[in-house]
């Protein structure tokens, strides 16, 4: 329908949508944020994930990334891969702990998905375990590896950064993801409504502030990435270190081009919110029409406005 990616009223283009295929996790961090989503218990179907990337694709949406919960605890994952991929992506990624990944690595890569973040805060069993409630430390690096193995290139190591529990890890974090051929992801911890202890949030939050002066000083280059919430990658000794700030960085918001999707099917224009979201899995259970699929997609983008303004 449209040749290129739409935008919304603040001429930010739509590239990316995040699909939260499941809110069930088989871990329970301390910190999390459910990916910003009201908890439901309620999935959709892969024929209809299969109908909103279609809608997605249609409307000059390029990539899609799976998340959760824990996506590779649905069973059907590689059939919902699979569909996906058919629509003819340009990337299609998975965030995933890890923990099921041994298994599932190799036939994901052949249903099509190109690259995957698993999150892992530590090396450190004792933290892993304070901070999942769970003791699957070695599983969730096992699956690391097999994801390297079988090329879900580049994979990407999601490390929350957390005041007094693992900001000190993070060079062995960077030697472990070096020596693998992986990209290591530093995420300052949000504060949000859903954590399921607020003041772990306020207690333990660390601005990267620091992190990042000490990574500017000794990178031997430095890129932005302008569609990706102006995030900043740091090229150290053949490695790559890409910081994520939601918190205290208004260009998040600016350079903002993702929508997301919530696992009972809403269109859900930003992280931080939850008050504007538009209903989308009533309308295809009914039958609706692509032209009126679309059409709540456009509302959906429409109600995308900068969290910080
Ligand atoms: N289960 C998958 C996983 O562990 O990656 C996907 C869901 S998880 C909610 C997605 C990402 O959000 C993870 O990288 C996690 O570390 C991050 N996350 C969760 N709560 C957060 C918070 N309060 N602040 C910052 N990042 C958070």
């Amino acid at each position: 329908m449209l040749d290129e990616f739409v935008k919304d009223k603040f001429e930010r283009p739509i590239i990316s949508l995040r699909i939260t295929i499941t809110n069930r996790c088989n871990v329970n961090c301390l910190y999390c944020h459910h990916d910003g989503m009201v908890t439901s218990r309620e999935e959709m179907t892969a024929n209809e994930l299969y109908t909103i990337c279609k809608i997605a694709k249609k409307l000059g949406v390029q990539k899609i990334r799976l998340s959760g919960g824990e996506p590779l605890i649905r069973k059907d994952i590689v059939e919902i891969v699979e569909k996906i991929n058919s629509l003819g992506f340009k990337d299609i990624s998975m965030t995933s702990n890890g923990i099921l990944l041994e298994k599932y690595a190799q036939g994901l890569k052949d249903a099509g998905l190109n690259r995957i973040n698993v999150s892992l805060d530590t090396l450190n069993r004792e933290t892993y375990e304070f901070i999942t409630r769970k003791d699957y430390l070695e599983s969730a690096k096992a699956g690391i590896l097999k994801a390297v193995e079988v090329g879900l290139y580049p994979v990407k190591i999601n490390m929350v950064i957390m005041k007094d529990i693992n900001q000190n890890e993070v060079k062995d974090m960077f030697e472990f993801c070096k020596e693998n051929n992986m990209v290591l992801q530093l995420i300052e911890l949000i504060e949000s409504e859903n954590c399921d202890d607020d003041k772990f949030s306020a207690d333990y939050h660390y601005k990267l502030d620091m992190i990042e002066e000490r990574l500017a000083d000794i990178a031997d280059d430095v890129h932005e990435r302008k569609f990706m919430q102006g995030r900043k990658k740091y090229y150290i000794d053949g490695g790559e270190i890409e910081v994520v700030r939601p918190v205290d960085n208004s260009t998040f918001c600016a350079n903002c081009s993702r929508l997301r999707i919530t696992p009972d099917g809403k269109i859900k224009p930003c992280l931080l919110r939850n008050d504007n979201l538009v209903e989308l899995i009533s309308h295809i259970r009914a039958g609706e029409s692509e032209e009126e699929l679309t059409k709540i997609f456009i509302d959906g983008i429409n109600n995308r406005e900068p969290f910080n303004q």
